[in-house]
């Protein structure tokens, strides 16, 4: 697949679901002094056409009201939340996506992640989002922070291979074998913290790539992202930041420049690692 060269490009990820490559996180965006309502118009403006959130962010009323107020059809818009570490079982999940929708003021999202792999209850959240899918309330489901063996255990227990793998993804953590086991699996893997939460600029290697380009630290390691077949979220409160971090799609890295990059890769974690932490 060639990569995208413009803002308004999707990749397939399910049967008759597409979604864009670039979207806007909002994790840390408070819900409550119109933070989110900016950097959602501003993104939209900028031609984002995807949302991410998630029930634990406090903030699904805000993105709700700041979709709505954007005037762009609900339907042009990709809207992402997920399940938390608190709502795993086959009848919480029902009840935690009705719960989120009711706070987004939605009839459905595009796509439902189980937040973590919490050990021993994910399956069985996994056969709730089946029922969730076939339903219409989330037009594709999906993971977030599953390593290799939580995905195994998936795929050989339940009936529908999730459309998306949300994982801690930047040149300090490649995680090169977790991605080869979502691309063979028909999983698209979906970067978080892409830009290292701002310190993507720190990395000397990233700077000199940017600089041969005329792009930022930023706009290369969100390039990176998607010419690794990787879609990206990266977040910003800040309007000319969110512009920024469109500007990805006017340019290509070299062969010899992605791999470079790989090689930055120290197997570094910002976040906690997912057999710890859930
Ligand atoms: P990011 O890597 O997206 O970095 C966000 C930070 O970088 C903010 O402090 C922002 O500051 C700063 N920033 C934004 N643009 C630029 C730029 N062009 N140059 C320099 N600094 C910049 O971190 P996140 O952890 O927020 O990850 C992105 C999204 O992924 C989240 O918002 C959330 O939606 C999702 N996520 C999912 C997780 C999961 O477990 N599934 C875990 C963590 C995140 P400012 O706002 O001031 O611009």
């Amino acid at each position: 697949m060639d990569a995208p060269t413009r803002i308004d490009e999707t990749v397939p990820i399910a049967e008759g679901v597409e979604m864009p490559w670039l979207g806007l996180g909002t994790w840390r965006m408070r819900g409550d002094d119109g933070e989110v309502e900016t950097a959602v118009a501003a993104a939209l403006e900028a031609g984002y056409r995807s949302i991410d959130t998630a029930a634990v962010y406090g903030n699904e009323e805000a993105v709700g009201r700041a979709i709505r107020d954007s005037g762009v059809p609900r339907e042009q818009i990709f809207v992402t939340t997920k399940l938390w570490n608190d709502a795993h079982g086959y009848r919480p999940a029902l009840r935690a996506l009705e719960a989120s929708l009711e706070r987004l003021g939605l009839t459905y999202v595009d796509l439902y992640l189980i937040h973590w792999p919490v050990e021993g209850r994910f399956l069985e959240t996994w056969r709730a989002l089946e029922l969730l899918h076939a339903e219409g309330r989330s037009r594709a489901i999906g993971v977030s922070n599953f390593l290799g063996h939580h995905l195994e255990l998936l795929l050989e227990n339940t009936e529908r291979r999730p459309a998306v793998n949300q994982i801690e993804f930047h040149p300090r953590l490649v995680q090169p074998a977790l991605l080869r086991f979502c691309h063979g699996h028909g999983i698209r893997p979906e970067a978080w913290s892409p830009l290292m939460k701002g310190r993507i600029g720190e990395i000397p290697e990233l700077r000199a790539i940017a600089e041969a380009h005329g792009k930022t630290p930023a706009q290369i390691a969100l390039r990176w992202n998607i010419q690794r077949g990787v879609v990206t979220i990266p977040k910003s409160r800040s309007p000319e930041r969110i512009r920024e971090n469109a500007g990805l799609f006017d340019f290509s890295l070299s062969p010899e420049e992605l791999e470079r990059i790989d090689a930055l890769d120290r197997n570094d974690r910002i976040g906690p690692h997912p057999d710890d932490f859930a």
